[in-house]
């Protein structure tokens, strides 16, 4: 899709990286660097879906909206997307800068300065993952819009670049406290000089960082640096949303239990959702969102600590109001599932009604009804 629609048009919501399908975007309610769009559900005009019984329904946030509101975050269960209409935003060109505040300082900088400031299109919070100050600094990375359209001239989307210095950065994280600190070094001072312009910049920013992309540009940002292909260890997503009050308190439990595990955090970063209203939503208030992505050994004590690690992330989020991704991996508790999710009950016998054969199933649907005690 972003290929067709470059270079006058992008897309409006999706996630921060380009490698999914429509169908499984969908399907998860994803969310990504645009905080003024929100999830994609705020996207969709409308959607053709097959459902159980061989009939095909179209629902949209104003026709059939109880399957609309399944479909939608429902994680392929209630039926096949067959077609989307989605709503697409101008491939606007943003002035691209940082700047680096305290990850405490966040709740005052998004009502301050994001939050007011419609011209910022994309942003992305960037923790730093150090020893010396762990989950403490945060880097901003701005988008402003400078213009609605590119110049004509603009070159294909072409691959994501510095992708072996990017990888070399995220395996830093893996050697032990000292290399953390030159990641985060790294990612401070080296790679505002490896970011790929490609807007020409006018002679008044020759001498700065700042830089000039279309909105095309950091929309894809695949993950060909993420790819681990090693037997031994593999990299975990996680993802907590928080209600927006209780950030600060969040993160400084978050940072405790974090600090005092083995397993290393290679990334870390902060999103912004609006409140979500679908069947099953990660955001029934408005919320701000940790993203942590952590390596593991592939072996059973590795799983373990993993399993031990979610589940006291997933306690403190609780404890604050919020609630977990569910994409990611299945280690939480039944009493964790439902306190994240009281609607569960509720979407499972909607879940019996649009299907009552379960013709659409998958591991998480079996584990996530077994959990609940649904026979
Ligand atoms: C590296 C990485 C980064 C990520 N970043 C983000 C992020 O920034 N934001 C975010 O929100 N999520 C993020 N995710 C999670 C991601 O959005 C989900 O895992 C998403 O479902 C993946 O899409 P897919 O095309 O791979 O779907 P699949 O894994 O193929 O499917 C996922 C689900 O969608 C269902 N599905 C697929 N196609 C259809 C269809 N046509 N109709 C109905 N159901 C369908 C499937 O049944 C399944 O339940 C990330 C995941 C990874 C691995």
């Amino acid at each position: 899709i972003q290929n067709l629609l470059h270079p006058h048009f992008a897309v409006k919501a999706m996630q921060s990286t380009d490698i999914f399908s429509v169908g499984g975007s969908l399907s998860v309610n994803a969310h990504g660097m645009d905080h003024q769009a929100g999830s994609v559900a705020g996207s969709i005009r409308s959607m053709r879906v097959i459902l159980a019984d061989g009939s095909v329904a179209t629902c949209s946030p104003t026709e059939n909206t109880d399957l609309f509101r399944h479909v939608v975050g429902g994680y392929g269960l209630f039926g096949v997307v067959l077609e989307a209409t989605l709503d697409i935003v101008d491939n606007a060109v943003y002035r691209t800068s940082r700047e680096i505040i305290k990850s405490d300082d966040f709740p005052k900088f998004f009502a301050e300065v994001l939050e007011p400031n419609k011209d910022i299109g994309l942003f992305y919070g960037h923790l730093s993952t150090a020893p010396g100050n762990f989950l403490e600094d945060m880097i901003v990375y701005r988008y402003d819009k400078v213009a609605e359209q590119p110049p004509a001239d603009q070159p294909e989307i072409g691959e994501p670049g510095s992708v072996g210095l990017k990888r070399v950065i995220i395996n830093l994280a893996k050697w032990g406290s000292l290399f953390q600190e030159l990641k985060w070094f790294t990612e401070k001072t080296l790679e505002p000089k490896f970011e790929s312009c490609t807007v020409a910049r006018s002679s008044a920013m020759a001498e700065g960082e700042a830089c000039l992309v279309t909105r095309n540009n950091p929309m894809h940002d695949s993950v060909p640096y993420l790819f681990n292909d090693q037997m031994e260890e593999t990299d975990i997503l996680h993802e907590y949303f928080i209600p927006r009050a209780a950030y600060v308190e969040f993160i400084t439990e978050a940072r405790e239990i974090l600090r005092n595990q083995t397993l290393p955090v290679l990334n870390a970063s902060v999103r912004i959702v609006h409140r979500e209203d679908v069947a099953l939503s990660y955001a029934p208030e408005p919320a701000y969102s940790l993203v942590l992505y952590i390596n593991q050994p592939t072996d059973a004590g590795g799983n373990a600590r993993m399993r031990a690690l979610t589940r006291a992330l997933i306690d403190v989020t609780i404890k604050h109001g919020g609630r977990f991704f569910l994409p990611y991996q299945l280690h939480y508790t039944a009493k964790e599932l439902l306190a994240s999710y009281p609607e569960l009950p509720a979407f499972l016998a909607a879940k019996r009604q649009y299907d009552p054969t379960e013709l659409f199933s998958s591991t998480f649907y079996r584990a996530i009804k077994a959990l609940s005690g649904v026979a």
